[in-house]
């Protein structure tokens, strides 16, 4: 049963159906144009003795001994407008239904026909008249073309012998080459199936540039993929349960030293307040991780409007520069020019603030600097500190979750390690991205570039609800 589903049956079977139909074709043509060429021969023969017998007629004035000149297997038969004049000898007798044709020839309409003879077999006549000292007399001459008839049908045995042989051979022949064209493909089906099931860092052998082999590269290149988001799927889940083991562990040990014998109550406010801090900082982790799955299945749901981004910054500006003086940065707001984008306000806000954040928390004497210029079709946002940088080998790497340059350092400043990550997906969700560049010890630039389009996107919109109002008025 599974082989008839298999390809290799299939294109056998298709295979068979267009052999079949091309010698079909060929026999068809050539047995007809046979067909033809006999019929033809033989016609053009009988009109050729017609006309020498007529020859023959004329010169002896109608006493021609037609026995004597008639060739071997002819009838010839003359007719008079009495009756029958001469009939050469043979076998063939009845004459019967030969009156009629006699009779139309006799109107000056010369004629091939088909007769049986009385031993039943076939004959064909030419038949024409002739006058001979004005007497009007139709001569007939005819010949049996049962050799015509043999050699067809022989043909016609051996076309649907050798069709039929020809068609088993080619199926035999058809099955062997699918077989064989589609080798590579059980194997490639078997080393994936391997790979599925032991490990993803198995790769298809590669050994042909043709279709099967851009397949096998194709479905590397899917692996591979495949075990970069299965590694990291692993990385992230140790990752996210390290990190909420810790201030677990903290919380624990805190409960655990304080109920160990009886304290003070300074004691106790103190441990509650780490207790407090810790489950804040979890907290805050489980938020963002929430938010980081919801990014990743797509559930995360945002909004689409016009956001200035003047305003947007001018608002955090007024926020940040409290954090800013706290630690004794100056925060310097450059050229904003008035840009809109479409989009989720409050998202845009986290993305800006997490870079801001960042810049202050990393940053130990200098300023901050923010501006927002408009370049082509795209607004480009761009944050820069004077503060530690980061080293080259870490830089493609911080959007990734849970990557941080100095763990220790970014967690005593209450950083997750997860603040980058969020704010690329939230760039990449509004169709942006987020470039840095970055000198140890000299600072960070961060440029946030998302595309402008509030006139389009608004004309698009208008678009969509005309859109929408003709379809409602189609239903
Ligand atoms: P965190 O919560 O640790 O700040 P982020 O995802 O925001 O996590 O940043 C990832 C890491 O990238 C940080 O731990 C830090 O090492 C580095 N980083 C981010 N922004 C800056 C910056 N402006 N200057 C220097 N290092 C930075």
């Amino acid at each position: 049963m599974k082989f008839f589903k298999s390809v290799k049956f299939r294109l056998t079977v298709w295979y068979l159906i267009v052999m079949s139909i091309l010698l079909f074709i060929f026999a068809a043509v050539s047995y007809f144009t046979l067909y033809r060429n006999l019929y033809d021969n033989l016609d053009d023969n009988l009109e050729n003795r017609w006309i020498k017998l007529r020859g023959l007629l004329r010169e002896s004035k109608d006493k021609v001994d037609i026995d004597m000149e008639r060739e071997l297997g002819e009838i010839i038969l003359i007719y008079s407008p009495e009756g029958i004049l001469q009939k050469s000898s043979g076998p063939f007798t009845d004459t019967s239904d030969i009156v009629p044709v006699v009779q139309e020839v006799a109107q000056g309409n010369p004629l091939f026909f088909n007769t049986t003879t009385t031993y039943d077999r076939e004959i064909r006549f030419y038949a024409a008249p002739v006058t001979v000292e004005e007497t009007s007399l139709v001569v007939l001459i005819g010949r049996h073309f049962d050799e015509i008839k043999i050699i067809l049908g022989r043909l016609r045995t051996i076309f649907t012998l050798s069709g039929l042989a020809m068609l088993f051979l080619a199926g035999i022949g058809g099955l062997f080459l699918a077989n064989r064209v589609l080798r590579p493909v059980d194997r490639i089906t078997r080393t994936a199936q391997k790979i599925g099931e032991s490990n993803l860092s198995h790769r298809i052998e590669i050994d042909s540039e043709d279709e099967l082999g851009r397949l096998s590269l194709t479905l590397n290149r899917m692996i591979a993929r495949l075990e970069d988001a299965f590694r990291r799927q692993q990385q992230f889940a140790a990752d996210a349960s390290h990190e909420l083991r810790t201030p677990l562990s903290v919380i624990q040990a805190e409960a655990t030293l304080a109920l160990s014998k009886d304290r003070k109550i300074e004691d106790y406010r103190e441990t509650l307040e780490t207790i407090s801090q810790e489950a804040a900082y979890m907290s805050s982790i489980i938020d963002k991780l929430l938010f980081l799955a919801r990014s990743d299945t797509r559930q995360e749901q945002y909004s689409s409007e016009k956001v200035n981004l003047r305003e947007l910054i001018t608002d955090l500006a007024i926020n940040i520069e409290t954090l800013a003086q706290e630690k004794g940065l100056k925060l310097e707001v450059g050229t904003i020019e008035n840009l809109v984008v479409r989009g989720d306000k409050d998202r845009l806000k986290q993305l800006l603030f997490n870079l801001l954040e960042n810049a202050i928390k990393y940053t130990m004497v200098g300023k901050i600097s923010i501006s927002a210029v408009r370049k082509d079709k795209m607004a480009v946002v761009t944050i820069a500190d004077t503060g530690i940088g980061i080293p080259p080998q870490d830089l493609p790497h911080i959007f990734e979750r849970f990557w941080r340059v100095d763990k220790t350092r970014s967690r005593e400043n209450g950083g997750t390690g997860l603040g980058l990550a969020i704010a690329q997906e939230i760039a990449e969700a509004h169709g942006g991205k987020i470039k840095v560049e970055s000198e140890l010890n000299k600072g960070s630039t961060f440029s946030v570039i998302l595309p402008i389009s509030p006139d389009i996107s608004e004309s698009s919109g208008k678009k969509k609800i005309k859109r929408k109002k003709k379809q409602l008025k189609n239903i």
